[in-house]
């Protein structure tokens, strides 16, 4: 079997690029998944990623692969809405994205998701220096934002 490290997807291994996700990325093995920290299909709901954010344009939900890349934390980029139903049900709708981490890393992955939206950060290293920033204002602040509700 081959998987797709974007959206975590399983195929055949005649198939060499992913066919869910829109850049169609190529394919890599299950060791490589494993050298990731990506789970295979099958092991997605014990390893425990959860929904860290979504995006809704191609634009931002590439900036969050950066972002999330660049701080090496493992994600899934599942389509909101896929398949061929879906788009030709809801082919007037915006496509998005759901972005699933390790649970571990789910308050750092949205803090720097959040960040990208509030401030319209163009690159992984803006984001990455305000998370930061963001996280030395102190417990209290901290605390308050993780008791709101998620804004999307
Ligand atoms: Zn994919």
């Amino acid at each position: 079997m081959r998987y797709c490290s974007r959206c975590g997807s399983e195929f055949q291994d005649s198939v060499v690029n992913c066919t869910d996700c829109p850049t169609h990325p190529p394919l890599v093995s299950s060791d490589e998944m494993r050298d990731r920290g990506l789970p295979l299909p099958h092991e997605l709901d014990q390893h425990r990623f959860v929904k860290a954010g979504i995006a809704e344009d191609p634009v931002t939900a590439q900036i969050f692969e950066d972002v999330l890349n660049e701080r090496r934390i493992p994600t899934i980029v599942r389509p909101g809405r896929s398949g061929v139903v879906d788009e030709l049900t809801t082919g007037n709708l915006l496509p998005w994205w759901e972005f699933l981490v390790p649970d571990k890393d789910q308050a750092r992955a949205a803090a720097l998701m959040e960040q990208v939206k509030i401030q319209g950060l163009a690159t992984a290293d803006e984001a990455g220096r305000a998370a930061e920033e963001e996280e030395r204002e102190g417990e209290l602040e901290r605390a308050q934002e993780h008791a709101a509700p998620p804004a999307f």
